[in-house]
């Protein structure tokens, strides 16, 4: 690039700098900008299209165009020319635009005369907030320079409608992040919130996109690398060596710190006239618009990285740390691109209301830490991080895998609404806490809590519950980035039985693999993780941790019963080899004069459908079973439980799953082993009715499910619906569902 084009770029900047100063109207600097533009670029029309809501683009000022068009001319995404720019997000560059694949001709513009055609999206970190357009009569195809131009010049667009600058009349020209928004995700946690937008990573913004001297704003660039190298080194001198994925990551950030080109590209934007920060800005928003098309996973990855080093890059340059002294609100709700356990961890579950991630999956470390503290969580949520303003009002029903932001005033009302039926029925369920879950003909349920934090047992008590029937171990191990001592976990598991006193609390041993992967863990990179090395078949193939956990468990019930489970058995020899492998570990710690626990009871759960089928003695042999349902279902209707597409289609009461739960309850009354079901479905209050109904008298559930699930079993008579559930059955159905719904709207006959 030579300096000629590089003054007549910087000139260019200076003359839209001048004409977006001082307060003249949004609408009026548009008008202007598109002139200078026009004028710049010696083209005759210069348009500026933005969008009036998600789908739509308006004309809203033009050089060139009849001025009758301007906001009346409108495209949808992918429309047209203009549309295409939108939806491709990246330039087009024609010199015959009439004959381009799908131009369309807009009459009212009067376009018809102009043949070339060049259309950048005007777009901040990987959102489009529009497009911003040259034509000529003159057949010519734009140089690269010109383009190039062209994007600097949107850029600065950009960044001035995030700041406001064409704040005006109309709906395309409304202010940003004042608009209601609905965003809709997947469902990590069911639940309701209303609360005010606490933002993990406050937004970064860049006030001065344009620089007049080059020099300085090159020097602060040089100082802002120099600095965020020596950070980088920094972490990766006392980061701790083993944790491998962390050097990884580490070094790739030290890859980017020094990379030239990346550092040239920059320079490059500086020398057209843009500042520091909004020259790292664009070439981050450059690596977002790429990292939305790049399909391999491991590029994706890695432009993650430069991502995060932009950020990290960006925060040095304009001093806008994560500090920004904002005060959290009372009602937090926590929006996020993604978080880490620990992070969030680190908020505690007493504040948050809930939280919503623009990534994030269900099955993700976070995700189990929401779904320990029981508070709604939604994934996959649209761009909401970028959208959302701390602060804002935002409504997440956990139900629907809704949220919305800046709530009008009737969805408030309407979800007040919901909120206060909700909160009217909790009251109605802590005046059962104290009553037994037994039905109008006298059939006991037991009702358990499914826990995984210690921040869980509280819960024991507010429930209700008669005990935990699956403590899921394994989150103790993935909040952490080294595995965890055995005198560490020794300690927590007995304040775990401290805690719970008399009742019952089931340990579950490491149920790791899979989507729950160990952040010390080497992962496995297999083709298919869920039927792959995980729970038993780690802990058997490679017995160091989960003999370290069962020592720290023996050591914990020192005196008392320890109930312990051992995940994902598949063939009655696993369940074998594990008990044996627990009973040695007991004769290891008699001989080293450990006081033993009081009494041991060995369980397995059973996640895959071969145990159903398995021979008596695992029946006879295991001291409990419980049902993994969660697992069980995903193998038995081979739909995997964690894709959105799949994971809903099978009914949990078809009758053959239900056949299936029958039989294994049948098999277990036989053999006299004590049988409960502890997969989400025991917390939904038909599902656990309908279970009830086929005989399984043990549920363990979230323990905000207890309250609604011993409600409605003290209002049925199990062994009559147990005839609505046979009669369908006998007549075909696929689910029981509609039969067990009719019922239930019966009158019941209640005691
Ligand atoms: C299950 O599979 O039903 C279960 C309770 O275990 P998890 O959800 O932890 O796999
Ligand atoms: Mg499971």
């Amino acid at each position: 690039m030579d300096h000629a084009t590089e003054s007549d770029s910087r000139k260019l900047l200076g003359r839209l700098r001048d004409a977006l100063a001082g307060d003249s109207a949004g609408q009026e600097r548009l008008d202007r900008v598109t002139t200078i533009i026009a004028d710049a670029m010696g083209v005759e029309v210069c348009s500026i299209y933005l969008f009036r809501d998600a789908e739509t683009l308006e004309l809203c000022a033009t050089e060139g165009l009849l001025p009758d068009s301007v906001h009346k001319t409108r495209m949808r995404i992918g429309e047209g020319l203009v549309g295409r720019v939108a939806r491709d997000k990246r330039p087009l560059n024609t010199a015959d635009a009439p004959a381009e694949r799908g131009f369309r001709y807009m009459p009212e513009t009067g376009e018809e005369r102009y043949s070339s055609f060049l259309g950048v999206p005007i777009q901040r970190l990987g959102e489009t907030m529009g497009v911003l357009v040259v034509q000529s009569k003159e057949k010519r195809a734009y140089s690269d320079d010109e383009i190039y131009g062209m994007e600097v010049v949107a850029m600065v667009l950009a960044e001035m409608t995030e700041l406001g600058a064409f704040v005006g009349e109309g709906a395309a020209l409304a202010p940003l992040h004042r608009r209601a928004v609905t965003f809709r995700g997947g469902i990590g946690q069911e639940g309701s919130a209303m609360g005010h937008v606490w933002l993990h990573e406050p937004r970064v913004v860049v006030t001065n996109p344009i620089a007049d001297d080059p020099h300085e704003e090159l020097r602060r660039l040089d100082e802002a690398i120099d600095s965020l190298r020596a950070s980088v080194d920094e972490l990766l001198a006392t980061a701790d060596g083993a944790d491998k994925d962390q050097m990884q990551v580490l070094e790739a950030y030290r890859m980017f710190a020094n990379s030239r080109g990346w550092r040239r590209r920059m320079e490059e934007d500086i020398a057209r006239g843009l500042s520091a920060a909004a020259a790292v800005e664009k070439e981050q928003t450059a690596t977002r618009a790429r990292m939305a098309q790049v399909p391999d996973p491991y590029l994706r990855e890695r432009l993650h990285d430069l991502d995060d080093v932009s950020n990290r890059l960006l925060r040095i340059l304009t001093g806008q740390g994560s500090e920004t002294g904002a005060e959290m609100p009372d009602d937090p709700i926590l929006v996020a691109s993604n978080i880490g356990p620990g992070e969030l961890l680190e908020y505690g579950r007493r504040q948050l209301r809930a939280v919503v991630l623009e990534e994030g999956s269900i099955a993700s470390h976070a995700a189990i830490v929401a779904r320990a503290w029981a508070i709604p969580l939604i994934v996959h949520a649209g761009p909401i991080a970028s959208e959302a303003l701390n602060g804002d009002l935002v409504l997440v029903d956990g139900e629907h895998g809704v949220v919305h932001l800046r709530p009008e005033a009737s969805v408030i009302d309407s979800f007040k609404d919901k909120l206060a039926m909700e909160a009217a029925q909790q009251e109605r369920y802590v005046s059962l806490r104290d009553k037994p879950a037994e039905s109008t003909d006298g059939a006991l349920v037991k009702l358990s809590m499914n826990a995984g934090l210690m921040a869980d047992l509280p819960s024991l008590d507010t429930s209700g519950a008669d005990g935990v029937g699956l403590f899921r171990t394994e989150l103790q191990f993935l909040t952490q980035s080294r595995v965890p001592r055995r005198d560490e976990l020794a300690q927590q598991y007995s304040r775990v039985l401290d805690r719970a006193a008399d009742k019952e609390v089931v340990f579950r041993t490491l149920d790791i693999g899979s989507d729950k992967v160990l952040p010390y863990m080497k992962s496995q990179d297999e083709p298919n993780p869920a039927l792959g090395w995980r729970a038993i078949r780690v802990g058997l193939d490679k017995p160091g941790v989960m003999r370290m956990q069962l020592q720290a468990l023996i050591r914990a019930a020192a005196g008392r019963n320890l109930s312990v489970m051992f995940p994902f058995i598949a063939q009655l020899q696993e369940f074998r080899d594990a008990r044996a492998l627990l009973y040695r570990e007991v004769e290891h710690e008699r001989r080293l004069g450990h006081r033993l626990p009081r009494e041991i009871k060995v369980g397995a759960m059973l996640e895959t459908p071969s145990m159903a089928f398995a021979p008596a003695q695992f029946f006879d042999e295991a001291d409990f079973i419980s049902i993994g349902g969660n697992d069980l279902k995903q193998f038995f209707f081979a739909a995997d439980r964690e894709n959105e597409r799949v994971r809903r289609r099978y009914d949990t009461l078809n009758v053959s799953f239900l056949n299936l739960i029958e039989m294994i309850n049948r098999r277990c009354v036989e053999a006299g082993t004590p049988v409960s079901f502890c997969g989400e479905d025991a917390g939904r209050p038909i599902e656990a009715l309908v279970f009830a109904a086929l005989g399984l008298r043990s549920l363990s559930m979230r323990p905000a499910s207890i309250g609604p699930v011993k409600h409605l079993i003290r209002r049925v008579d199990l062994g009559a619906l147990r005839h609505v559930i046979d009669d369908a059955r006998a007549s075909g159905a696929q689910s029981v569902r509609p039969a067990v719904v009719e019922f239930l709207y019966r009158p019941q006959t209640s005691s």
